[in-house]
C-alpha cells in the first residue's frame, strides 16, 4: 500500500516510521524545508507520564477567566470573535468537571507510558541521538499547600504506574546541586524516576533520516492547499506545485490539520494554543541543572538538552498567530536567573514560539475518520513529544487491522 502522510513533525515522521517498518510505501509532505520546523521544532523537551494531566480541570475555568484581566497569568485567553475557538471552548468546559478531568488523565497517562517503551525501541532499532537524559524529572513546589495538592493529584498518575518519589528541600538541592543556592524557596518536589529529556527536533531529524534510508520519500518545502475527495474517499493531495495520490492518506499537521481537513468535510475540534520556549547556551557546567523539571508555581519548564538549557512556559489563546517579543520571555527568563543564575549565557538566547494542537478534553485524535481511507494522528497539544511513537504504533495497529497494545477507543474522532 502507498500512504500518504500529510506533516513532517513529530507525529508525521513517526507515523512514517512505523509504516515503512510494516513495508508500505510511505511518502511524507511537508510546507517547511526540513523536518520538525514548526512545534516539534523547540519545545521543552519532557518526555513525561509524570506530567500527563488533562488542562481541563476544575480549576481551569477561575484560570482562564482571570487571565482576561491579567496579563502576567501562565494561561492567557484572548477574547477574539473566532467560532472554532468558541465552540472548541465550550468542549473544554464540558470537560472541566472532576470526573472528566479523572478520565481524560487517565487516557493520557497510558498512552504516555506506552509511548515512552516505543520511543525507547525505536532508539535501539534505529541507533538515532536525542541529546536524552533518563535522570527522571524533577517538579518542584514552592508552597506547602500547592505541595499537598501536587501530592494528592499524583495519586491518579501513580495508580496508573508511574513512579514517583518525594523530597525536603535538603533531598532537592542533594538530588539536584544547581539548586543547592535556592532550596529554601520550596516546600518540596516530587522526582518521576520514570521520566526522561532530549530534543525533539534532533529526534525526528534523525528519525526522518533512518526513514529515508528505508525508502520513505521525503516532499518538503511546498504547502498543501487541499485534499481531494470522490465519494467516502480522498483521491488525493494539491501542494502549490503537484498533485500527490496514494492508496491511503494520514493527517499529522498539528494545529493545521482542521483547515486540511475542512477541505474533504472532515472536521476535528483541534485548537492551537500557542507556547514560548527560550534556548541559551550553557555557560558553567556545574552551575547548569544536571535534571530536568517543572517550576510549578510559575509554570516554567527547564531542561539541558546536552549543551544548551531550554526554558519554555505559557499558554496563549491567541488563534493562529505565532509572533512574540522578546517581552514575551520576561518572565521565563526571570525564573532561570533565579535558580539557575551562572548556568547559561543569558545574554544569547534563541526565542522561539509555536502552537500546540489541542483538543478540548485533552487525548489526541487518532485512527480512523469518517472517509475510508484518510486516518488521523493529531491534537497532541501540550505532550505530544511524550506521545508520539506510542501514538504512531497505535495507528500503525489500527490501520493493518491488528488489535493494538492499548484501547484505541478514547482517541476515536467519533468521541467528539
Ligand atoms: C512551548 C511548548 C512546549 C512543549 N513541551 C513539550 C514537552 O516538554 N513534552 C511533550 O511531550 N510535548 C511538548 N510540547 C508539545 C509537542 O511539541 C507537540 O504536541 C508536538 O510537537 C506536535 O507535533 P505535530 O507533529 O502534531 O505538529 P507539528 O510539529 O507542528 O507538525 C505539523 C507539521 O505540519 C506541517 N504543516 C502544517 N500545515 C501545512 C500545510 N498546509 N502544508 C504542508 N505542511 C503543513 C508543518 O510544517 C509541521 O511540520 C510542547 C509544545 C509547546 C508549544
Amino acid at each position: 500500500m502507498h500512504v500518504v502522510v500529510l506533516g513532517a513533525g513529530l507525529l508525521g515522521v513517526t507515523t512514517a516510521y512505523y509504516l515503512a517498518r510494516e513495508g508500505h510505501k510511505v511518502t511524507v509532505l511537508d510546507r517547511q524545508p526540513e523536518p520538525a520546523r514548526e512545534t516539534s521544532f523547540a519545545n521543552a523537551g519532557l518526555l513525561t507520564p509524570g506530567h500527563a494531566y488533562a488542562w481541563a480541570s476544575p480549576r481551569a475555568p477561575m484560570i482562564l477567566l482571570k487571565s482576561l484581566w491579567r496579563a502576567d497569568t501562565a494561561l492567557r485567553w484572548r477574547l477574539k470573535p473566532d467560532p472554532r475557538m468558541w465552540a472548541w471552548g465550550l468542549k473544554f468546559l464540558a470537560n472541566c468537571s472532576a470526573a472528566r478531568n479523572r478520565f481524560n488523565t487517565v487516557v493520557k497517562v497510558r498512552l504516555c507510558l506506552y509511548s515512552l517503551a516505543e520511543t525507547a525501541q525505536v532508539t535501539a532499532e534505529t541507533g538515532i541521538a536525542w541529546d536524552r537524559s533518563q535522570s527522571g524529572a524533577i517538579y518542584l513546589y514552592r508552597d506547602a499547600e500547592h505541595f499537598r495538592a501536587g501530592r494528592e493529584n499524583f495519586k491518579l498518575l501513580a495508580d496508573e504506574g508511574v513512579e514517583a518519589r518525594i523530597l525536603d528541600a535538603d533531598e532537592i538541592a542533594a538530588f539536584e546541586p544547581s539548586l543547592a543556592a535556592v532550596k529554601g524557596r520550596f516546600a518540596g518536589a516530587i522526582h518521576t524516576p520514570q521520566d526522561e529529556s532530549g530534543d525533539a527536533r534532533k529526534f525526528t531529524v534523525a528519525l526522518a533520516e533512518a526513514c529515508r534510508a528505508r525508502g520513505v520519500e521525503l516532499r518538503l518545502g511546498s504547502a498543501i492547499g487541499r485534499m481531494l475527495r470522490e465519494g467516502d474517499r480522498v483521491t488525493g493531495v494539491e501542494t502549490a506545485e503537484v498533485r500527490v495520490t496514494g492508496d491511503a492518506y494520514v493527517l499529522a499537521l498539528g494545529s493545521y490539520s482542521p483547515l486540511v481537513g475542512k477541505s474533504v468535510g472532515v472536521s476535528m475540534p483541534i485548537y492551537p494554543v500557542k507556547g514560548y520556549s527560550l534556548t541559551f547556551p550553557i555557560a558553567d557546567t556545574e552551575a547548569a541543572p544536571a535534571h530536568f523539571g517543572v517550576d510549578e508555581a510559575n509554570l516554567v519548564a527547564f531542561a539541558r538538552l546536552g549543551d544548551r538549557l531550554r526554558l519554555t512556559a505559557t499558554a496563549d489563546f491567541a488563534g493562529y498567530d505565532t509572533e512574540y517579543a522578546p517581552q514575551d520571555f520576561t518572565h521565563m527568563m526571570r525564573v532561570a536567573m533565579e535558580l539557575f543564575p551562572r548556568a547559561a549565557a543569558y545574554d544569547r538566547p534563541s526565542y522561539w514560539a509555536c502552537l500546540r494542537p489541542m483538543t478540548p478534553d485533552g487525548p489526541p485524535i487518532i485512527g480512523a475518520s469518517p472517509l475510508k481511507n484518510l486516518w488521523l494522528n493529531t491534537g497532541h497539544g501540550h505532550i505530544g513529544w511524550t506521545m508520539a511513537c506510542g501514538s504512531s504504533r497505535l495507528l500503525a495497529d489500527l490501520m493493518a487491522g491488528r488489535k493494538p497494545e492499548i484501547d484505541p477507543a478514547p482517541f476515536r474522532l467519533g468521541r467528539y
